[in-house]
């Protein structure tokens, strides 16, 4: 019984993952190029490099690479040396990304899912982030989570902004703690 319910769970999730992909092609796009651009949009400061960005697609670097020049060919993302770090680069979304990201095929989704009640989001969110963790963690794949919910996450800090990182020793703002980062740890699993 528990396996036909595992089962429906799965189905349903790869309807819905086809369904996301179909609408990926929208603009002339790739699904990988606005994956890119949307994981440029969330991520914070210290992940928006080709590294991480491999890292939280799970590819290749070779594939990144490629994606990235295609995405600086249409305009969309600039691709700089870390001034800081010679040996790092730093990817940003250019103001004709942040247009297109503004009329990004997946809002239709994102409406959808805001008339759902408080409670459906809730356990929505819930069961989704925990089957996406324990499946990343199976893997030996980093989770980008959000800021917020990471344990060297440390809210009105005196040496914040408000908020401060017990990790990386830099300030963030209320903004950054809304963003992912490829160094966080969920509060709980570094608790257990
Ligand atoms: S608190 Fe965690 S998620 Fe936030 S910047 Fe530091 S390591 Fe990254």
């Amino acid at each position: 019984m528990q396996r036909l319910d595992a089962d429906k769970t799965i189905e349903l999730l790869d309807r819905m993952g086809r369904l996301i992909s179909s609408k990926a092609h929208a603009s002339g796009l790739l699904p990988v190029h606005w994956e890119t651009l949307r994981y440029l949009q969330r991520a914070n400061r210290f992940s928006r490099t080709s590294a991480a960005l491999t890292a939280f697609l799970g590819s290749t670097k070779g594939t990144v690479s490629q994606t990235v020049k295609a995405l600086e060919g249409k305009g969309l993302v600039s691709n700089e040396s870390d001034p800081k770090d010679r040996r790092k680069n730093v990817l940003a979304l250019t103001t004709l990304a942040e247009q297109l990201l503004s009329s990004d095929p997946l809002l239709d989704l994102a409406e959808t899912i805001e008339a759902l009640s408080g409670s459906q989001r809730a356990g929505l969110n819930e069961g989704l982030r925990r089957l996406l963790t324990t499946q990343l963690t199976k893997q030996g794949r980093r989770p980008f989570g959000m800021c917020r919910d990471c344990a060297h996450f440390s809210a009105e800090h005196s040496a914040g902004a408000p908020h401060y990182c017990l990790l990386l020793r830099e300030p963030l703002t209320a903004s950054d703690s809304k963003a992912i980062c490829q160094e966080q740890t969920p509060r709980q699993a570094a608790a257990g």
